[in-house]
């Protein structure tokens, strides 16, 4: 029997919590050269589940910075699609779906740890990760299922029982092999929030394998988030897509490119007067790939 070829799928995943700079730029570009080489779909997906950052007006100007540039995508919240809503507010009761089958799994507990009681026990955090390794106050000796606790409660912060140690490893399209010790480099990490949104790491790792993405490309800040999300594609019985990290740039004086600076903003580069093609060139000169670019 004949197999049918998978379609490549990729995504762009912006968070309207402030103007698209040049670093997000060579991330998006790269993600849509990955997906023309690929023959592939292309969608946008627009991860406003940050309510107290996001605004809507910054989701308008991603949409329009992008297609400035050139960008083009098949499925999103202008254009619609067969895997909508793509904008994760819209998509909460999604989320509480796969809460409900991490839970009847055994995959999550409720925890109850303030920010304050996990900062008095954490004095040492880990140094090679954004977020300590959580101690485990919470955490019960033998994983919950729906039938030995209340069931799903939203009002709860929920953490992921990691299964540690593991080591997790992935071969990364643009970065080589990662790998990354469960319970070593994190602990079991927040998947809902008390205030009824899940944490990025959820809602993320659920979109992109319902959505039907086969690769995700991102910017290398995510890769510890990969570790985690790999266990939760597990964990939720899907295929893990492929990853792809791209390099981060950095401006004149050797920091990050971050959304609060201003003046390497699509935003402001194009009221100043330039083209979509001065961007490229100064992405080339900041070192991202020709090829990329389509220069
Ligand atoms: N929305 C996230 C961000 O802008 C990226 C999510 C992802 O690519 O997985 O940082």
């Amino acid at each position: 029997m004949k197999s049918t070829p998978i379609v490549y799928r990729g995504r762009l995943a912006p968070s309207p919590t402030g103007f698209l700079h040049l670093g997000h730029a060579a991330t998006f570009l790269a993600a849509a050269h990955r997906s023309k080489s690929n023959a592939g779909n292309l969608l946008f997906r627009n991860d406003d589940l940050d309510c107290a950052r996001v605004r809507p007006h910054f989701t308008e100007a991603a949409l329009q910075d992008l297609r400035w540039l050139g960008i083009q995508w098949q499925e999103g919240p202008d254009t619609g699609g067969p895997r909508g809503p793509y904008s994760q507010s819209e998509r909460i009761s999604l989320y509480k779906g796969a809460m409900l089958s991490l839970l009847e799994a055994g995959w999550v507990y409720p925890c109850g740890c303030s920010r304050r009681d996990l900062a008095l026990a954490l004095s040492a955090p880990h140094p090679s990760d954004e977020e300590p390794v959580y101690p485990g106050f919470c955490r019960p000796k033998t994983p919950l299922s729906n039938s030995c606790s209340p069931g799903f409660q939203p009002e709860l912060n929920w953490r992921f029982r990691i299964p540690g140690p593991e080591r997790v490893c992935f071969v990364d399209g643009r970065q080589g092999s990662q790998s990354a010790t469960a319970a070593v480099d994190f602990g079991d990490f927040l998947v809902w929030r008390k205030d009824g949104v899940p944490s990025y790491q959820l809602a993320s790792a659920v979109d992109d394998a319902l959505m039907g993405i086969t690769e995700v490309v991102r910017g290398a800040d995510l890769i510890t988030s990969s570790f985690r999300q790999l266990l939760l594609w597990r964990a939720l019985g899907h295929t893990p897509p492929k990853l792809y990290h791209c390099s981060l740039l950095t401006d004149a004086a050797g920091q990050r490119l971050a959304k609060r600076n201003d003046a390497l903003s699509l935003r402001t580069l194009r009221a100043a007067g330039h083209t979509p093609r001065d961007v490229k060139i100064r992405l080339l000169e900041m070192g991202v790939p020709a090829e990329i670019l389509e220069l």
